[in-house]
């Protein structure tokens, strides 16, 4: 890769023999849901110390399943964090429920632990913790919190496939586990999503709420008696995930080294806002930064651009977005959340990435903050 070529803030690492097991598929004459389906969703369980799992369409049809497999809708109130991909307060509306958001701690940028029980009422029937670019929410203190009040809890795991928490796998323990497959996620199905399911649900169920609440019987009848949806992962997806899920730990041994580069290349002077240190549970999914309060963000993006570096914006505050003020968020709400969402920037980090380029992003930051 020469130093003049763009270098984006992520690009998925397909390799050739997932290409060919791609157009394997197209030959097949199966495109959708099938075999390949099967054995990622088997893979997948693997990966999960045997838990059931099913895949679907993407990490919001997941995300929105489980809150209807969970029994959540008009009248109940979710808990989650303001700082996350939409996706995660929008299928709480979708179910017809209340997001109930707490404002984040700054160190870890995810939900703050300490300010959960305050927002508990009788209405509120569960949690969605989010692991903001791979680092996972602290599961002893979430699920002791869940436990005491009797709240199921839907782990949004979107960015944290991966990641572990006390040496065990997020997705292999806990209740409701839901990851994403999107293109920029750690391993990736183009589009896609994966539900790992408690004890208490039965597969069967879950995979009618994929797919138009149906089934089919032996004798070639059929019946529909839950109300689902299209959700359903095509055998094409599922091709490149089984690809890809070969190499989630070598992708992420890269992520790894590529986020210590940047915390010794990074310049200490700069007085950028570094993320948490965590090299035992985090997948790396993203390396954010917050910017001084006195550079504009947009002027900055704008100029890494001009230097070829691409920088991304995961996420603004979303009760600041149109649709969750009309809902009566407003600013000031979560001072937190609201200031990280202000300055945070998402810097190029990739398994493609060279070591060079961390040197190459670190150099143009300074250079950029500098002239300013
Ligand atoms: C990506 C993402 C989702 C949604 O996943 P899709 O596959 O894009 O539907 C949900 N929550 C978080 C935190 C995400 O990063």
């Amino acid at each position: 890769m020469g130093s003049a070529e763009f270098l984006p803030f992520t690009r998925p690492s397909i390799d050739e023999t997932t290409i060919a097991d791609v157009v394997a598929v197209l030959r097949s004459g199966w495109l959708t849901s099938g075999p390949r389906v099967q054995a990622l969703e088997a893979a997948l369980s693997t990966y999960c110390g045997g838990r059931p799992v099913r895949v679907f369409s993407s990490g919001s049809s997941t995300l929105e399943i489980a809150l209807r497999l969970a029994g959540v809708g008009p009248g109940d109130e979710v808990i989650t964090t303001p700082l996350t991909w939409v996706a995660t307060t929008n299928v709480i509306l979708e179910v017809g429920a209340t997001p109930v958001l707490v404002d984040i701690d700054p160190a870890t940028r995810n939900i703050d632990l300490d300010r959960i029980e305050a927002a508990i009422t009788s209405s509120t029937k569960s949690i969605i913790p989010v692991d903001l670019a791979g680092l996972p929410v602290d599961r002893d203190r979430l699920y002791a919190i869940a436990g005491r009040h009797k709240l199921r809890v839907i782990e949004d795991a979107a960015q944290s496939f991966g990641s572990r928490w006390r040496g065990k796998p997020i997705g292999s323990f806990g209740d409701f586990v839901s990851f994403s497959f999107h293109a920029n996620k750690n391993i990736t199905t183009g589009e896609g999503g994966a539900l790992v399911l408690p004890a208490d649900v039965d597969p069967a169920l879950c995979e009618r709420m994929r797919l138009q609440g149906f089934q089919r019987f032996s004798d070639g009848g059929m019946d529909v008696d839950v109300l689902g949806g299209k959700f359903n992962l095509t055998d094409i997806a599922a091709a490149i995930g089984l690809g890809q899920l070969k190499r989630l730990a070598e992708f992420i041994e890269r992520r790894r080294h590529l986020a210590r580069l940047y915390f010794s290349t990074l310049d200490p002077l700069l007085d950028l806002g570094l993320p948490l240190a965590d090299f035992e549970n985090s997948n790396w999914h993203m390396f954010q930064v917050t910017l001084p309060k006195e550079v504009n963000r947009g002027n900055f993006i704008a100029a890494m651009k001009g230097r070829g570096i691409g920088i991304g914006v995961h996420y603004p505050a979303l009760h600041l977005f149109t649709l969750y003020r009309k809902l009566g968020f407003k600013e000031g709400d979560f001072p937190h959340a609201e200031r990280v969402g202000r300055e945070t920037i998402t810097l190029p980090l990739f398994p493609g990435m060279a070591d060079t380029d961390v040197a190459r992003v670190c150099l143009a930051i300074t250079e950029v903050i500098k002239q300013k």
